[in-house]
């Protein structure tokens, strides 16, 4: 497929996204699914408190969830229907570009073995992770854009919904830089 029609299913909000109405939606988690800050406490206080527990029970059962790596919950009280979470890397701790790669597209592998049709993604390690914002526009969309070019899949629809104007705008001038 063109990369054109791939940025098609690709789209780029502005929002809170745990108002999106999407099959899943991304949490940008920490290792220990401790939902105690950032999007994180945005979806566990609109979502529910079942959210930490099911993340809780994960953690006991498969201890932490490594950089990179996704797991999944129910949604609850949101209007999605799952939460992936995922954990991306702190900036700093080294080879973040590849870690933050493979957290978006495991993600992304997660929605589709879950048969799902779409998705939104918050800016996974940005916030309290220090990503930087611009980087993280561009791995981000890229990561979409190969998963979709490469996976015969489920996913019809990847939305990027950003917080604040300044991580939109990175995102935007990225997506356009594209079209
Ligand atoms: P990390 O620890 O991975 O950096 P954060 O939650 O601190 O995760 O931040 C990731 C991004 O999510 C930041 O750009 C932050 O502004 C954004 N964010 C915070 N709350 C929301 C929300 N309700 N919807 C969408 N994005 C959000």
């Amino acid at each position: 497929m063109h990369v054109k029609e791939i940025l098609q299913k690709i789209t780029i909000k502005k929002g809170d996204i745990t108002k999106e109405q999407v099959d899943a939606i991304v949490n940008a988690a920490n290792s220990h699914l401790r939902h105690g800050g950032g999007v994180a406490l945005a979806i566990v206080k609109a979502g529910g408190v079942e959210i930490q527990r099911e993340s809780d029970e994960i953690i006991k059962k498969i201890g932490m969830v490594p950089t990179g790596h996704a797991v999944i919950t129910n949604a609850y009280r949101l209007p999605c229907k799952f939460v992936i979470h995922t954990v991306g890397p702190v900036y700093g701790e080294g080879n973040e570009d590849e870690k933050l790669h493979k957290a978006i597209y495991n993600s992304l592998y997660l929605a589709h073995l879950y048969n799902l049709k779409s998705i939104a993604f918050p800016a996974v390690s940005s916030g309290i992770f220090g990503f930087p914002k611009d980087r993280c526009a561009k791995i981000l969309i890229d990561t979409a854009i190969e998963f979709l070019e490469n996976i015969q899949t489920s996913i019809e629809k990847v939305v990027f919904c950003l917080f604040d104007d300044e991580t939109y705008g990175y995102f935007e001038e990225y997506y356009r830089k594209l079209i």
